[in-house]
């Protein structure tokens, strides 16, 4: 019975993707509220459920000089939103003090689309604030 081995030296590491067309879309959002933050949440494929193909922005969420305000209370009971994104209107693509207590709280990866909104600035972290590797295709 291998159901219920774990192995604690390595735990389970999914492996992501996102489509191109998800991550572009994310760019032109991030874009589009420059300067602005703008927020979302980020839905899987039905079926490869480490494939994030879908933007899904929250109504109701706030987008402000200083940081997207989530209103996750307004989140759908959707098992296949495993995450959230927002932008940053500065270079840094890195997790405030904010956005880690948001991370620990919801969903398993954080995508953060910094300024200029392009391939070279963009970063996914875990529910940890731990960069993770995501591959678009
Ligand atoms: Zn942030």
């Amino acid at each position: 019975m291998s159901i219920f081995k774990k192995n604690k030296k390595t735990p389970e590491k999914r492996e992501w993707n996102i489509t191109e067309k998800c991550l572009k879309l994310i760019f032109e959002c991030a874009k589009d509220s420059h300067p602005k933050e703008f927020g979302g949440l980020l839905r899987v494929n039905e079926k490869d459920k480490n494939l994030i193909e879908e933007l899904v922005l929250l109504p109701g969420t706030i987008s402000g000089d200083s940081h997207a305000i989530f209103r996750l209370h307004m989140m759908p009971i959707d098992y296949t939103i495993v995450g959230t994104v927002h932008s940053h209107p500065g270079p840094i693509a890195r997790p405030s003090d904010a956005d880690l207590a948001l991370f620990r709280k919801h969903g398993k990866i954080h995508i953060i689309s910094a300024y200029p909104y392009n391939l070279d600035s963009w970063n996914a972290y875990d529910y940890d604030g731990e960069e993770i590797k995501i591959r678009y295709i």
